[in-house]
């Protein structure tokens, strides 16, 4: 990403037809000082296109878009509201095909699990299109019966979103699709390695009939100053945001100032605990799945397995198999398991933490090595043995490692689970009803995979606990975020 005035245009067809510059109240337009920044396929090292990057005064300009929207957007119809988000749903599924192929080009995770994306995107739009008709309030009557208390539902207001390079759609979707859905406008900042995607589902929003300066759009590659200056301006009244704790706990103290509601979908570290009486092939496949979705890229990533010792070794030896069987490559290839990491930095950062491990007494029963050549690809890894002063068991890897430590006992278990400022998701492997739910109540997080490796539903609340956040996405809740409550007492005529 380095920032220029020189436009580049895309030799890719798919990329060439996205609007790159800024979306403000409803006008495309170049940052104010004509500069821009360049995206990277991270697969190639290739430069895909460039996009406006937006001066602190284009996100004052944005910001002041999203507030001269709230009044009118606040007063439409939820139906209306509703049947804009079930359009964008049909557009986007209509194009999953095209917008995984950008996704892949600018985040490189493989076309498969792209498409898989996309959909679970679309999903959040239509999941939204039905809670908008869905907000109520609520009735009742004081202790002494001489005031009515009617309870109503309102907007927030506008609100910042900021969001991660990891799922470029999806979180962009479940946050702008509960905002939609409320009526509240918004200014969107995508992360600037994956502009692209959002600033496609931007026009398929417009073109599903979304009013001006409801949704805009700033890309930019100063973050601190643009967003800074939102959540000091008094005027936004909400902030959600997507990424890590680092990052939210400066937004959570720039909020303090401005009193803004919160939502934070911060960091994670994941145990994955499989109990001796688990099935063995349930328990691969989870670990798979929670471990690979996304090249381990992801915030519910498995990030400590604890395997209980008597099945530690068949499980890793399975584990072991399954993941040096993958195929590592450039996404856009039909055969590639496993594209490659975001950027250098990232890479760099789950090679030092494999180092750590191996000279701590860890075994590579996998991987483990940089490969040559271009692109920034990890092998996926099984580590087995790692030691509990290993800095992967308190750091977020984000990468394709997976470290297998063995327990002997549920408490021992639970007490290391639990030791971690994070807690957003948990996995366990039984056969055993009563311990799988006593488990799982005793994990302190905000989220448990039962059996399974998969949590992610536009249908559930996801979110965390402790330093994992603030608030949930998704779910019956999912659009209180965006909602005030408001509530008028009314006095009872007397004697009647
Ligand atoms: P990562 O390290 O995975 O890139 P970040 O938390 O740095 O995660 O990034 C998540 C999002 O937060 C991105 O959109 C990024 O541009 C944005 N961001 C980074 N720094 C700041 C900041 N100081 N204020 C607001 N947003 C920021």
């Amino acid at each position: 990403m380095t920032a220029t005035t020189a436009r580049v245009a895309s030799a890719h067809p798919s990329i060439a037809s996205i609007s790159t510059g800024l979306l403000i109240g409803g006008q495309w337009r170049e940052a104010a000082d004509g500069r821009v920044f360049d995206v990277e396929n991270p697969a190639t090292g290739e430069v895909l296109a460039s996009v406006a990057d937006a001066s602190p005064a284009d996100g004052d300009d944005a910001l002041a878009a999203a507030v001269g929207a709230q009044a009118a957007w606040a007063r439409t119809a939820p139906r209306h509201r509703s049947e804009i988000l079930r359009r964008a749903y049909e557009l986007v599924m209509e194009r999953q095909d095209w917008l995984a192929e950008v996704m892949t080009l600018e985040m490189g995770k493989p076309l498969a699990e792209a498409r898989g994306e996309v959909a679970y995107a679309a999903e959040f739009l239509r999941w939204f299109s039905e809670e908008a008709v869905r907000v109520s309030g609520d009735h009742s009557t004081t202790g002494d019966g001489a005031n009515r208390i009617i309870v109503t539902r309102e907007p927030v207001g506008p609100c910042v979103l900021i969001t991660p390079w990891n799922f470029p759609l999806a979180m962009g979707t479940r946050k702008v699709a509960p905002a939609i859905a409320a009526g509240c406008t918004m200014v969107l900042k995508p992360a600037p390695q994956t502009p692209l995607s959002s600033l496609a589902l931007a026009a398929i929003l417009q073109e599903s009939g979304l009013p001006d300066g409801v949704l805009n759009v700033v890309n930019t590659t100063d973050a601190a100053t643009v967003v800074g200056r939102w959540m000091a301006s008094g005027k936004a009244r909400k902030v959600s945001f997507t990424g890590s704790t680092g990052v939210g706990k400066i937004l959570l103290r720039q909020a303090a100032e401005t009193v803004m509601r919160s939502s934070m979908e911060l960091g994670g570290n994941a145990p994955f605990i499989v109990c001796a009486d688990a099935d063995v092939d349930t328990a691969v496949d989870g670990a798979m799945a929670a471990k690979m979705r996304n090249m381990g890229e992801a915030c519910t990533a498995a990030n400590r397995m604890y395997v209980h010792r008597d099945v530690a070794d068949e499980f890793s030896e399975r584990l072991a198999a399954r993941m040096a069987a993958l195929k590592v490559g450039n996404g856009l290839d039909d055969e590639t398991d496993v594209g490659p990491l975001i950027d250098s930095a990232g890479r760099t950062k789950v090679q030092r933490l494999v180092d750590d491990a191996l000279q701590r007494g860890a075994t590579a029963l996998t991987g483990g090595r940089l490969p040559d050549g271009p692109g920034y690809f990890y092998p996926p890894t099984v580590l087995a043995d790692v030691s509990s002063d290993s800095d992967l068991m308190t750091t977020e890897v984000f990468g394709p490692v997976a470290p297998i430590i063995p327990f002997d006992d549920e408490d021992e278990v639970i007490s290391r689970a639990n030791d971690t400022d994070w807690g957003l998701v948990g996995y366990v492997f039984t056969q055993d009803i009563d311990r799988a739910l006593d488990l799982s109540e005793r994990l302190e997080v905000g989220m448990v995979g039962v059996n399974t490796g998969v949590v992610s539903n536009p249908a559930a609340p996801f979110g965390g606990v402790k330093q994992s956040g603030l608030g949930r996405e998704g779910g019956k809740v999912g659009i209180d975020e965006f909602l005030e409550y408001k509530y008028l007492a009314v006095p009872r005529r007397r004697g009647r």
